[in-house]
């Protein structure tokens, strides 16, 4: 199985290392692949370049390299904006075939956005979606969004192999009480970040100044 893990990733932390580790070993996934977006179209507060996002993924893939079959999608990086999930995740499936299990994974804060998602519910005719456990974010879902889940939901892993696409598998993964918000923050007011960013991605930002400047709340 290829899962798929889709983000703005700025920067990428270890919320997302530690969620992506988890959930691949959860599902047995023998492929991971980052999948960083042009600007996020239901968030335009991107404050470094796409360049700079690809940087940071390409310093947190050596970090961890020992982590068998990771990789990086540059398709939506690179694409004029908006990019959406639907559409990557049609060409993962023209590029492996109707058989292979493809899975995209995202935090339960995504999923409760589900619905405002381009197709949205077109993604599980071409993929699972794999549900990872997210600090604050266990609030009820909309009710339609609740009933259409749970027409899909499947709670042992070992099932996502047995179809290519189709499931929901929400995962109990370990808590990391971080966002890339919380880190733009941190790093605007020159606070450690010791805990939630690989060193190297923190030299690169001390290096070209990135987020050095408060965020703009209309853009949030
Ligand atoms: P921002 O604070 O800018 O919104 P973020 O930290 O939420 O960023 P994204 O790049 O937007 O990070 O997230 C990509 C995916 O990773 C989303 O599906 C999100 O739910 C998930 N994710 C991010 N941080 C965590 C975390 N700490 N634990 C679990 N999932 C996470």
């Amino acid at each position: 199985m290829i899962l798929i893990f889709g983000g703005s990733f700025d920067p990428v932390h270890r919320g997302h290392v530690e969620t992506a580790r988890a959930a691949q070993r959860a599902v047995a996934a023998t492929r991971l692949v980052w999948l960083p977006t042009s600007r996020s179209p239901l968030k335009d507060r991107s404050r470094s370049t796409p360049a700079q996002r690809e940087a940071m993924l390409r310093l947190m893939l050596a970090a961890n390299a020992g982590d068998a079959g990771w990789s990086l999608d540059l398709g939506e990086l690179h694409a004029p904006p908006p990019a959406y999930t639907i559409d990557s995740l049609r060409r993962w499936r023209a590029e492996v075939g109707p058989q292979q299990p493809l899975g995209f994974l995202m935090g339960r804060d995504s999923l409760q956005g589900l619905m405002q998602w381009r197709h949205w519910q077109a993604l599980t005719d071409v993929a699972h979606l794999v549900i990872a456990s997210r600090p604050g974010h266990a609030v009820a879902l909309p009710e339609s969004l609740q009933n259409w889940l749970e027409n899909r939901q499947i709670s042992r892993p070992e099932l996502l192999q047995s179809r290519p696409f189709g499931h929901v598998l929400l995962l109990d993964t370990p808590p990391w009480p971080v966002s890339s918000t919380d880190l733009r923050s941190a790093l605007t007011d020159q606070r450690p970040t010791r805990d939630w960013l690989e060193p190297a991605i923190r030299d690169y930002i001390d290096q070209h100044g990135l987020y050095r400047s408060p965020e703009n709340p209309a853009a949030s």
